[in-house]
C-alpha cells in the first residue's frame, strides 16, 4: 500500500463488548476515518437502518454476492452470514481514508491474508463476568441468542494475541484514545 492510500483497520471485539459504543468516538473524534458497511443475513434490530449498520439481505441475495466476488471477506456467526463489501474498502482507501472493518474472528483472518499492511485492533472486555452482564443488560438478543454469542466470545477471547493490539475496555474514554492513538502512530511510521 502506497503513502498517499488511506489505512485499513480490522477492528474486533467479543458480542458485547462495547465495541459501537467506542467506535461511534472513533469516527466523531477523526474526521478521516470511515466505517465499512458490512452485509448480513441477520433481521434488524430495532432503531437499525438497511445502508447505515448494515445492508439487510436475503441469503439467497448473500450468496449471489458471494459468487460475484463482491466480498473482501465474509463468514457465518451465530447463524448468521455477514461479509464485508469489496469495492467501497478499495475506493475510499484509494481515496485516502483510513477505513475500519468491524468484523469477527473468522473475517479478521482472511483480511490479515489478503491485506498484510493492515492495522489489526481486538477489543477486550474487562473479564468474561463483565461481558456477559453487559450482553444480557443490553437486552436485545433472546436468551438462546445470547448463550450462543457467549460460547462464541469465549472462543474469540482465545484468537487475542493473533492481534497487532488488544485494548482493554475498562473507561470508554480511555479506549478510544489507545485506539486513536494506535491509528496515529501507524499513519506517522507506516
Ligand atoms: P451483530 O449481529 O452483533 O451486529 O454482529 C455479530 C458479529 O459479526 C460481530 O462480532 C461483528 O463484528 C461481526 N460482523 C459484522 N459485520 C461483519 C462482516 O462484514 N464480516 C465479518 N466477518 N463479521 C462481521
Amino acid at each position: 500500500m502506497s503513502n498517499n492510500k488511506g489505512l485499513l483497520i480490522v477492528y474486533t471485539g467479543a458480542s458485547g463488548v462495547g465495541k459501537g459504543t467506542i467506535m461511534k468516538e472513533l469516527l466523531a473524534k477523526n474526521p478521516n476515518l470511515r466505517l465499512s458497511v458490512s452485509a448480513t443475513t441477520r433481521a434488524p434490530r430495532e432503531g437499525e437502518v438497511d445502508g447505515r449498520e448494515y445492508y439487510f439481505v436475503s441469503h439467497e441475495r448473500f450468496d449471489e454476492l458471494i459468487a460475484e466476488d463482491g466480498f473482501l471477506e465474509h463468514a457465518e456467526y451465530v447463524g448468521n452470514k455477514y461479509g464485508t463489501p469489496k469495492e467501497p474498502v478499495f475506493r475510499m482507501l484509494d481515496e485516502g481514508l483510513d477505513v475500519i472493518l468491524e468484523i469477527e474472528v473468522k473475517g479478521f483472518l482472511q483480511v490479515k491474508k489478503a491485506c498484510p499492511d493492515c492495522v489489526t485492533i481486538f477489543i477486550a472486555p474487562p473479564s468474561f463476568e463483565e461481558l456477559q452482564a453487559r450482553l444480557r443488560g443490553r437486552g436485545t438478543e433472546s436468551e438462546e441468542v445470547i448463550s450462543e454469542r457467549l460460547k462464541t466470545a469465549e472462543q474469540e477471547l482465545q484468537s487475542q494475541s493473533l492481534f497487532d493490539h488488544v485494548v482493554v475496555n475498562d473507561d470508554l474514554d480511555r479506549a478510544v484514545e489507545e485506539v486513536l492513538s494506535i491509528i496515529k502512530d501507524r499513519k506517522n511510521n507506516g
